[in-house]
């Protein structure tokens, strides 16, 4: 769906990218975090007049909202009896797009990167699982299975499927184009705070996941209530 619109980006003739970067996508400390929420947040305010940026947050937080229920409900069947939590793993951090995205839609944002150094577990999760609402967890807890849900998916009615499936691809859609929309106003907007140097220590350990939209995954599901 390369070069595909979100009827709030027509005007502005923005090209979609056909992925999100990883900018950010390390361990971070608290003071580069508040320091890139500010930087965007800045930068935000001088192209969201429109209207047309807050409005394709909200549709993907509202999509969100849809996915939880059948979310929950997975892990609720899956998760207690996991030996292999996914949380624990340390491959799952916020994305730009992901901070776009909440700055955007008003959402509070969480106080941190999900760990400050590699091989820290994930400073959300708590013995009940996630402490964040879904919709502003990093995007990636929120639409991968793992290959215990994705049994149970297969056994729903088409009808289930194809519309999760719609609601992942129009999430994916408007990420995209707010990403795209960005970077057409910023385009040398991802580069502060660097990346490290060497991203070695923060590879995932664990590839054999499942991504609805696009096979086998490159990271691993990372979602647990
Ligand atoms: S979502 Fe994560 S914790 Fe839950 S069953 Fe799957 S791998 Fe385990
Ligand atoms: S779902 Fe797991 S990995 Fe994702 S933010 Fe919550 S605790 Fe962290």
């Amino acid at each position: 769906m390369d070069g595909f619109l979100t009827p709030e980006c027509q005007d502005a003739s923005t090209t979609i990218k056909p992925e999100e970067s990883s900018c950010y996508r390390f361990p971070m400390d608290d003071a580069h975090w508040t320091g890139v929420i500010s930087k965007l947040r800045s930068e935000l305010v001088e192209i969201m007049g429109s209207g047309e940026i807050r409005a394709m947050a909200e549709h993907i937080r509202d999509a969100i909202f849809q996915l939880d229920a059948p979310m929950s409900r997975y892990c609720e069947i899956t998760c207690p009896s996991c030996d292999d939590v996914c949380c624990h793993w340390n491959e799952v951090f916020y994305n730009r797009t992901d901070v776009i995205y909440m700055i955007a839609a008003g959402i509070e944002i969480p106080s941190g990167q999900t760990r400050t150094t590699p091989h820290q577990a994930c400073r959300y999760l708590s013995q009940n699982g996630c402490k964040l609402p879904r919709a502003c967890r990093p995007y990636v807890c929120v639409w991968f299975l793992c290959d215990a849900q994705m049994e149970i998916f297969r056994e729903e009615p088409a009808l289930f499927q194809r519309d999760f499936i719609s609601l992942l691809q129009m999430i994916r859609q408007y990420r995209l184009s707010l990403e795209s929309l960005y970077e057409s106003h910023f385009p040398m907007g991802g580069l502060w705070p660097p990346h490290p140097e060497s991203s070695e220590s923060i590879r995932p350990r664990n590839s054999k996941r499942y991504s609805l939209l696009s096979g086998r995954s490159p990271c691993g599901p990372f979602r647990r209530r």
